[in-house]
């Protein structure tokens, strides 16, 4: 369901994603974990088309993302790191703006922005301005933008970064209902957030993966902690 091969990317001498070879298989929550600064998001970026890699190809569903773009976004619902921050406008607002974005619209679209906003618990604050809401209901929002459109794939980019204990458990009890219909791929510098949500991981470093796992053969090969500083 996404699959990247040899995917590069550079800035001036810094290999900030170094052939990175990876693949969701349908179904899988796959965990992209890793340190600050390991080049999770940068791949992320590339495999929704919103950054040229150097070198390299990413596909959503069998979609390249560079050479038919319109089909790979189609598929992908993608959370990018941290929370939207779209001020002024209230979270209807905004969702009306991405369902306009996303073509959902007529009787159809009217039902699916209903069911989001219920899935994601965001009737109450549908009038509320985004930037007035608490981190995790942005967050919240955020995953409504990304699943507005019903794509088969999610990827989201560290999702439960900067919550607190309370709203990291709410946001991963959404992830979870959601990854029973959908493959996803979550970045992640949280060893329990692995364990919470992932049936495979693979780790990245300085932009290479390091390995690639299950959760629990992730615990037994203890030499790879030393290569990543995981935290909790
Ligand atoms: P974090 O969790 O801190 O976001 P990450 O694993 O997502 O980390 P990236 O943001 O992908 O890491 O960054 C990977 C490397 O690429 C870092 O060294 C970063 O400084 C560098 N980098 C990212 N974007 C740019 C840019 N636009 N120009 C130059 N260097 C960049």
């Amino acid at each position: 369901m996404i699959e990247t091969e040899q995917l590069t990317r550079c800035y001036g001498s810094l290999t900030a994603v170094d052939s990175l070879t990876l693949r969701a298989e349908p179904g899988q929550v796959l965990g992209l974990l890793g340190p600050n600064g390991a080049g999770k998001s940068t791949a992320m970026r590339m495999i929704a088309g919103f950054l040229a890699p150097t070198s390299g190809t990413a596909r959503v569903c069998g979609h390249d993302v560079r050479r038919n773009p319109v089909a790979a976004k189609k598929a992908l619902g993608y959370l990018p790191e941290g929370a939207p921050s779209y001020g002024e406008m209230t979270v209807r607002e905004f969702l009306s703006f991405i369902a306009r974005v996303r073509s959902v619209g007529g009787d159809k679209g009217y039902r699916r922005f209903d069911e989001v906003i219920s899935r994601l618990q965001l009737e109450e604050v549908l009038d509320q301005p985004i930037g007035m809401l608490s981190k995790g209901l942005r967050r919240r929002v955020g995953l409504a933008q990304a699943i507005l459109h019903n794509p088969p794939v999610l990827m989201l980019d560290e999702p439960t970064d900067g919550l607190d204990p309370n709203q990291k458990h709410s946001v991963r009890m959404l992830i979870d209902a959601m990854a029973r219909q959908r493959t996803i791929l979550i970045s992640t510098h949280l060893l329990e957030e692995v364990h919470a949500l992932c049936n495979r991981v693979a780790i990245i470093a300085n932009g290479r993966l390091l390995a690639d796992a299950t959760p629990a053969e992730l615990e037994r090969q203890s030499r790879y902690h030393g290569a990543v500083s995981f935290s909790a």
